[in-house]
């Protein structure tokens, strides 16, 4: 296997709350991602899922600095970047991008497509001529099927599939290694949506781009991921190959986001057992002690309210869950 692009170990970000009382309020921890752990590989997509408020977009920002992570280790191409300075998190961010879930807010409404996608060139590499920016925020229009008729239009005359196009073009044109999509086509209408992971995937083909992609239910990620983490009040629950997670998911909750995935054979369909979880998602602010997911398993055990369950082998997977290991 080559060298990893990307490796995360036991990466944590936790929030200071302040809490409620008198002159003198106790502060809480926010665990938002507590102990994540994955290497991304040259090429490869690796998709991110689970309930919002599970600390995916956290995960996301804390990989670029966006937000400073609270513990943990972060390596981006070899290069271990603990103590790295603003300078360091510039070049990195030069080969990794990000594409966000509202396409028309990402957008600066003030500038127009020519300027929108041209600027990340401008910012970078300040010394190419403006007509070489302009030749290439042309090309990468091209490339994400929007025309140079686009040029000098604002955001707010496209339709919400196009500005995600035009985000991704943004994201494209300083030619990164990876882009992390955080919910990328959930504010688009469903045939919206195959459009722009077919332009994802046609791009990352063509370009040899590796690609994080964060979703809130498992059918999004399915036809993009090569692997698939799941996450659940900050931690992976499950870590799989893509056939693998669909084929015989582990982790019990991995289990009841696939009984939600609708099947294409309508009979299958009307013969599987959706399974709903129990309760609302736990707080964050105080999450169940032992495995985070216990208030909601249909299989927890007397241990599981005891001890935090590592990821354990699991066939081809790696669940957080006593049932394995
Ligand atoms: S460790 Fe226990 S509660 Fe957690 S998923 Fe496994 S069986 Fe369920």
């Amino acid at each position: 296997m080559s060298a990893a692009l990307l490796s995360v170990r036991d990466l944590r970000v936790h929030f200071k709350v302040r809490g409620e009382g008198g002159l003198f309020p106790q502060h809480r921890t926010l665990k938002a991602v507590d102990g994540v752990t994955f290497d991304l590989q040259p090429g490869e997509t690796l998709g991110i899922v689970g309930e919002s408020g599970c600390g995916k977009s956290t995960l996301a920002r804390a990989l670029l600095n966006l937000i400073p992570a609270t513990s943990g280790d972060i390596a981006w191409m070899g290069r271990d970047m603990k103590g790295a300075s603003r300078d360091d998190w510039q070049q990195v961010r030069r080969s990794v991008q990000m594409v966000f879930q509202d396409p028309l807010a990402s957008l600066n409404p003030r500038m127009n497509v020519a300027q929108i996608i041209g600027e990340p060139l401008r910012t970078h590499q300040p010394q190419l001529p403006g007509d070489e920016v302009l030749r290439q925020v042309k090309e990468m229009l091209g490339r994400v099927g929007l025309s140079e008729t686009h040029l000098y239009r604002y955001p707010h005359e496209f339709s919400g599939g196009q500005c995600q196009r035009i985000g991704i073009a943004r994201a494209l044109i300083l030619k990164p290694r990876l882009i992390v999509c955080d919910e990328p086509v959930s504010a688009l209408d469903v045939s919206i949506q195959a459009q722009i992971i077919n332009l994802l995937q046609d791009l990352q083909r063509e370009l040899g781009l590796a690609l994080i992609f964060i979703a809130h239910d498992l059918a999004v990620v399915k036809h993009v991921s090569q692997r698939i983490l799941v996450m659940y009040l900050g931690r992976t629950m499950e870590i799989a190959p893509k056939q693998a997670l669909y084929a015989d998911p582990k982790h019990p909750y991995t289990r009841a986001l696939l009984s939600a995935v609708p099947l294409a054979d309508p009979r299958r369909e009307r013969a599987k057992a959706i399974q709903v979880l129990p309760s609302e998602l736990p707080s964050p602010l105080d999450p169940p002690s032992g495995c985070v997911f216990r208030t909601r398993c249909p299989q927890a055990f007397e241990r599981c309210p005891r001890e935090v369950p590592p990821l354990l082998e699991a066939g081809a997977s790696r669940a957080a869950c006593w049932l394995y290991g």
